[in-house]
This record gives structure tokens, C-alpha cells and sequence, in this order.
């Protein structure tokens, strides 16, 4: 009797490197899964003091999701099987595949954060509960957990020790090659149930959003599937794994962009002042080790210098908060962060928070980014320092509703990144030193002809850079001579500009 095995995929959405395929495929027969669970995707509550609600998906990475689980689809087609696509929990879709198609075993990849561990431990019990067994692997960072230079729980809490280990202890794994995927159990075998090989259909951006819950105005929107990219946002990239292998060669080998990273890293405009790699690395369609390799026989062939070296070095950011959501757990998302500050009393103010979050605060260089957020779900890392150290330092109000906000937004979210930066910038992380930022400085020295702001406000074009990032200091007559009106045209600044870093907490 053949062996019939099931790959769970999860964050992990690529046939190369993949460490639970390549496992799973040594099976006879292999069903590749996916489930889809609203529940857990939609508008739900943040949990832990002061708890408050919003929702996890929006539409930016339930698109970029969607285009993902195409694509893996359409390649796992062309080997000869399929994506079988599933709604419900794991822990009761996997179990019943299994028994209808008498597949022995599930292999899946382990992800850090707290919610992703608990459905993976209640999907591993219901899996034994049936009579099933797991085999579990690591496939998320560059370098391998096993292979830290001490247990994940031990690791440093702040960054610079911890990269400094790795990068002279710990080489990185050689990535896996693509594995010869088996085939689906056969239609004809008396013990397999015709209904365990049914693809079921690709989820649309509405269902991966969590669209049945009210409040998902535009997901909601059948015109939501075909959406494309806003053509003025600087990410027009599709998910999948095939556009992050062409996005890797184009950065690397034909834009030859990698020789200038470390200066250009700091961008606001166009698609390559930085790698765009985020949203394929986070839902897995692109292995940071195959980012390594590349930038490795980049560095054989064309030359290694300061911004090869720093790519690796913001990969490691990457890894160093994977592995830290995987030691603290819960601590990461709480309002006092993995310093447990108890001296910070964070602000509640609904209209204060609306107005950042709609680009309506007044000051530019805070408006132009969160625009560029709601548009288009990426956002530079300079633009992202810049409104979280408004929203937490400049306006007080609670660090967690800003990162849950940029939860549902980005287009490459994800919980140890997100969440890590955030705490550093507000000051509640291990490694903050004070990390409030001068927004009117940042955007002088970062926009200096202000083409940015002007990019995302088209109602402060022509005006002079200087009066692009404070339209406050223009005269009534100035005003008119622009055509206009501050608090008409443009909001008045929600704080004195000013004071803009001056205060953190
Ligand atoms: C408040 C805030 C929230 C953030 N939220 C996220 C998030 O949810 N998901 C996310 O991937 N990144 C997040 N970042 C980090 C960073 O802004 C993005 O990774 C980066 O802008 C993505 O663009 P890129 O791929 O072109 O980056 P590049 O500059 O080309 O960097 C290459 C890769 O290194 C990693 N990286 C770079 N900077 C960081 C960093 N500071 N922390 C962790 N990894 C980093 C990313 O995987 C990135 O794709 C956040 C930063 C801040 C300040």
C-alpha cells in the first residue's frame, strides 16, 4: 500500500527551500493544503489589558495572499498535483483529509508567534487524537533556530550581540531544491474518499479578510479580486513565488541595485531604493536563504562591499525578532513591551488616532506616508520610523493600536517585525535607546524637494519644499496666491510641529 503523507502549508507559500515539502514528497502519494480560516482573520478583539478590537487582514495582504496561493497552485499544477484549498481550523480540516484520503502523516512548518503556536499545538493533538502523526520543521529565517549558538530561549535582547554571534558562529543552511512532488492519491482507489481530492476554490480577497464579519467595506467589493496595484505606490509587485524569484534576479543581477542599497536604503520614491522583498518573505514565497545565496554569487560575480554586507544585516533584524517573539511569547504584545515599563501611560484618543490614520494630521511628511499606507499597503522604512514615532511619542496614544492598525494594512506584515519595530520606536523594546524622531527634520533631510509629499498631496503642489513640509507658515495671502486654504484644503497641524520629538516618552 502506498504512503500517503499531507503538507500543511502555511506561511511558507514556495516549492524551493521548503523543508516540509521536500520532507513530505519522499511519501508516495502527497496532498498539498491549504486552509483558509476566517475566524481567525477577521475583525477580532487585541486580547490582553485594555483589550480592543480591529482587523487582522485588510485588503493589501488578502490580495497579495490571494495572488500567492495562485501562484503556488498553478506550479504545484504543473508538476502534476494540486493546492487543495480548505476552509476551517487546521485542527479539524486536517484530520478528516487525512482519514478520507488514509494519508499517515502530516509534515508543516513551525512559525514563532503565540496565536501561530497555538494552532499549531491544537492541530498537532487533534492529529494524534486521529491516529496521525506530525513532522514539524523550521523554514523562516536565515539562520536555522537549531542553530543558534544557544537555546531560542537564551538568545540576547538586544541586537547587536546577537548578530555579532551569528554572524562570526552560525553559517547558514544551503537551501533545499525544489523536490519532484508526488502525485495526488488516485481517484480510483477504493480507500480514499473522491471528495479528500476536490481542489476547492482559490479563496477570494473577501474570505482570506475575515469578509464575513461587518466593517471590511473593501474587501467587500467583488471588484476587490481583480484589484490591481495603485500606480502610484512603490510595490507593484504580485505574490507568489515566481514574481519574488524575478523580483530577486531584477534587484540583484539586472538593476544591478544591490551595489547602492546601504544609500539608496532610505528612499521614499520608486520601486528600488530598497529590495522589496518584505511581502514574499512573509508569506513565505521567498526563503531569506535563497536571498543569501543570491547576494553571496552577487558578491562572487559583480562586488562585495558595505551594501551586499548590509543586506544580510537587515535580515538579521528579521531573524533577531522572529527569535525574540519566539522567547517572549505574549510579553512582545504587551502594552508595556519586553521591558515591562509600567511608567508610561498611554493615550486613548479616538480622534487624534482617525486623524492619523486618514493622513490628516496636518503635518505632511506624517500624511503623505499614512496615504501611502491606506493606498497602496507598503510603506518605506523611514516612513514607517517617522508615523509611529508620531502616533507614540508625539501624540502618546498606545504603541499597540498603532502596529495593530499597520496589522490590517501592510501588505508585508508581519507579527515579530511589526510588532519589534514598534516597541523599539516607542520605547518599550529591550534594545530602545530613545527613538523619538523630529518629523519636520526627517522630512527635510529625507524629502528635501519634497517630491515625496507632494507625491501623495497633490493639493501642495507648488509650493516651495520648505512650504511643502510646514503649509502652516504660509500667509493668508500666500494661501490665496496657492490656492489653498489651510483647513479647507489642508488640515491645520494636529500638535505644534515643532515640538516633534522633543517629548518622548
Ligand atoms: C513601525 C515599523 C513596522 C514595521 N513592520 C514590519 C512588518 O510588519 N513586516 C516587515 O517585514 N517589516 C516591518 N518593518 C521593517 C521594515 O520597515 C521593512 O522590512 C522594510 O521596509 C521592507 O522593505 P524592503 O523589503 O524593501 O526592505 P529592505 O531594506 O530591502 O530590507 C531587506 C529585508 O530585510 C528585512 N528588514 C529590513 N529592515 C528590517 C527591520 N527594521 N526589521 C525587521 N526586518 C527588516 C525585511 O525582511 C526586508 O525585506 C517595520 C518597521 C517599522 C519601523
Amino acid at each position: 500500500m502506498p504512503e500517503t503523507a499531507i503538507v500543511w502549508f502555511r506561511r511558507d507559500l514556495r516549492t524551493h527551500d521548503n523543508e516540509a515539502l521536500a520532507a513530505a514528497a519522499e511519501a508516495d502519494r502527497l496532498l498539498p493544503v491549504y486552509c483558509v480560516a476566517p475566524r481567525r482573520t477577521g475583525d477580532r478583539s487585541y486580547g490582553g489589558p485594555e483589550s480592543f478590537r480591529y482587523r487582522k487582514v485588510g485588503p493589501h495582504r488578502a490580495r497579495f495572499r490571494r495572488e500567492s496561493l495562485a501562484a503556488l497552485r498553478s506550479r504545484l499544477r504543473d508538476a502534476g498535483s494540486d493546492l487543495l484549498i480548505r476552509r476551517g481550523r487546521p485542527a479539524a480540516v486536517l484530520p478528516e483529509l487525512a482519514a478520507a484520503a488514509g494519508a499517515e502523516t502530516v509534515a508543516f512548518h513551525a512559525l514563532p508567534g503565540p496565536e501561530e503556536r497555538a494552532i499549531s499545538a491544537e492541530t498537532v493533538a487533534a492529529l494524534r487524537d486521529a491516529g496521525r502523526s506530525t513532522r514539524r520543521f523550521w523554514g523562516r529565517t536565515l539562520h536555522h533556530v537549531a542553530d543558534l549558538p544557544t537555546p531560542y530561549t537564551q538568545i540576547d535582547d538586544t541586537f547587536t550581540p546577537f548578530k555579532d554571534r551569528v554572524e562570526a558562529d552560525v553559517p547558514i543552511r544551503a537551501t533545499l531544491s525544489r523536490p519532484s512532488v508526488p502525485p495526488l492519491p488516485a481517484a480510483d482507489d477504493p480507500d480514499v474518499d473522491p471528495a479528500a481530492l476536490d481542489p476547492g476554490d482559490l479563496p477570494s480577497v473577501a474570505s482570506i479578510g475575515g469578509g464575513d464579519t461587518a466593517g471590511s467595506r473593501d474587501l467587500d467589493d467583488p471588484a476587490a479580486d481583480a484589484a490591481g496595484p495603485d500606480d502610484r505606490g512603490v510595490h507593484p509587485f504580485p505574490g507568489g513565488e515566481a514574481a519574488a524569484l524575478d523580483r530577486l534576479s531584477a534587484y540583484l543581477w539586472e538593476g544591478d541595485h544591490l551595489r547602492e542599497y546601504r544609500e539608496t536604503r532610505n528612499g521614499l520614491l520608486g520601486a528600488n531604493y530598497s529590495s522589496k522583498f518584505s511581502p514574499w518573505l512573509n508569506e513565505g514565497c521567498l526563503s531569506p536563504r535563497r536571498v543569501h545565496e543570491e547576494v553571496e554569487a552577487y558578491e562572487r560575480d559583480r562586488v562585495a562591499n558595505d551594501s551586499t554586507y548590509w543586506l544580510r544585516f537587515e535580515l538579521r533584524w528579521r531573524d533577531f525578532f522572529q527569535f525574540q517573539v519566539l522567547k517572549h511569547g505574549r510579553q512582545f504584545f504587551a502594552p508595556g513591551g519586553l521591558r515591562r515599563r509600567e511608567d508610561v501611560d498611554w493615550r486613548w484618543d479616538p480622534t487624534a488616532f482617525e486623524r492619523w490614520a486618514a493622513g490628516e494630521t496636518g503635518i505632511p511628511f506624517v500624511d503623505a506616508n499614512m496615504r501611502e499606507l491606506d493606498a497602496t499597503g507598503y510603506l518605506s522604512n523611514r516612513g514607517r520610523q517617522n508615523v509611529a514615532s508620531f502616533l507614540t511619542n508625539d501624540l502618546g496614544i498606545d504603541w499597540r493600536r498603532g502596529a495593530a492598525h499597520f496589522e490590517t494594512q501592510l501588505v508585508d506584515y508581519d507579527a515579530a517585525s511589526n510588532y519589534g519595530n514598534w516597541a523599539y520606536i516607542a520605547g518599550v523594546g529591550n534594545d530602545s535607546r530613545e527613538r523619538a524622531f523630529d518629523v519636520l527634520a526627517q522630512a527635510r533631510t529625507y524629502d528635501p524637494d519634497a517630491a515625496y509629499v507632494t507625491h501623495w498631496l497633490p493639493e501642495l503642489e507648488g509650493l516651495s519644499p520648505e512650504q511643502a513640509h510646514a503649509p502652516w507658515t504660509l500667509s493668508a495671502d500666500e494661501q490665496a496666491a496657492h490656492g489653498i486654504e489651510l483647513g479647507t484644503d489642508y488640515p491645520r497641524p494636529m500638535i505644534d510641529p515643532t515640538t516633534s520629538g522633543d517629548d518622548p516618552v
